[in-house]
């Protein structure tokens, strides 16, 4: 976490995620009295100490989404259609949903117990780091990067084999509502969330070409948050996607600009207004419209207009200011084409000239 001392030697830190902080929120305000089973999401900055890779920054962007007050499966389920409907809306279409069940406070214990036994009987193949976590919390060995204690932990037991009747159920119903809606998961067996409240359903969505750290997102059930933060015993299942890295797999990398219908090229200072006030009533109207300032020949001008790809150069000039039109010349034909509206046409008559001329 970002900790440090504040001026006047206030400890601060600054939040590394905001589902401790929507639970909260939730319990502040009151909404777990008059809406106790409220749908939230956020989005803003969250922030890590560790140094900076690639896609993992120091000051970094999150959105998410949290239902509260449900420990049905349909609500598990819900939000991971409504995950999977967002990421082929924003493109991500590589990205993989991995999906497991993590237990309850019934049968959890009895799994961390079996692993601690099976890590203790393989402490030499084991990392230092993995040492201390066999004593704090066994269920991390399954996070560990090192390549030995993957190698060991590939034949630990896994939760699944531990889960109880009530947990396998609703991990069975999760499951069937899944596949009913065609979203596409895998099961990973030894995917675990290290906090304690966490419980039942957890998910990560990763992708390739991320590295090591894959994951873009993730997310589960934690009914013991709320009251782990002093409220009452409300369950919650909710995600987290980092905006940083879906940006790194969402296809185009930003390359793609948007093709222009037209450019506007005011040939001298007094038919600044004019354009500016030309290009933005096209804009209006959802074109895409380039506009350039005066200064440059007339050749200079459109050869620009030319090397940005519009298809239509529209040129404001002494004469146009004159007669209150403007001469539109179609690029790609290298001809003027006549437009009979005035400069001061409303902008939805403008708009569909431009866009039956140019085709867009
Ligand atoms: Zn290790
Ligand atoms: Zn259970």
């Amino acid at each position: 976490m970002y900790s440090f001392t504040d001026r006047d030697g206030t400890s601060l830190t600054l939040r590394p995620e905001a589902t401790a902080g929507v639970v909260r929120a939730y319990l502040e305000s009151g909404l777990v009295h008059t809406d106790p089973t409220a749908r939230l999401w956020y989005a803003g900055p969250m922030f890590r100490r560790e140094r900076p890779q690639r896609g993992r920054y120091r000051q970094f962007y999150q959105i998410g989404a949290e239902v509260l007050g449900r420990d049905d499966p349909l609500a598990d389920a819900e939000l991971l259609v409504m995950l999977n409907a967002y990421l082929a809306a924003v493109g991500a279409r590589d990205a993989r949903l991995e999906l497991n069940s993590l237990g309850d406070a019934t049968c959890r214990p009895v799994y961390r117990e079996r692993l601690r036994e099976f890590g203790q009987a393989h402490l030499e193949a084991l990392c230092p780091d993995c040492h201390r976590r066999l004593e704090r919390n066994p269920l991390r060995l399954l996070d560990c990067k090192v390549e030995g204690c993957r190698a060991v932990m590939e034949r630990a037991p896994v939760m699944r084999d531990s889960l109880c009747e009530a947990c396998r159920t609703h991990f069975t119903a999760v499951r069937a509502l899944l596949d009913q809606e065609g979203v596409p998961y895998v099961l990973d067996l030894r995917l675990v969330r290290g906090l304690d409240y966490y419980c039942r359903t957890a998910f990560e969505v990763v992708a390739e070409g991320l590295g090591a750290q894959n994951a873009v997102g993730g997310g589960g059930r934690y009914d013991g948050l709320v009251a782990a933060l002093g409220g009452p015993d409300v369950a919650g299942v909710g995600f987290a996607l980092g905006v940083d890295r879906l940006a790194m797999i969402v296809a185009g990398d930003g390359e793609a600009r948007p093709q222009l219908a037209a450019v506007v090229l005011p040939l001298e200072e007094r038919a600044v207004g004019p354009a500016l006030d030309f290009a933005t009533r096209l804009r209006r109207e959802g074109l895409a419209v380039g506009l350039e300032p005066p200064g440059r020949s007339l050749k200079a001008l459109l050869r620009g207009a030319d090397r940005q790809g519009a298809r239509l150069a529209v040129i404001v000039g002494e004469e146009e200011l004159k007669a209150g039109r403007v001469t539109v010349r179609d690029l790609v034909r290298r001809e003027d084409r006549p437009l009979a509206l005035a400069l001061d046409s409303p902008g939805a008559d403008l708009a569909r000239w431009v866009r039956a001329e140019a085709g867009a």
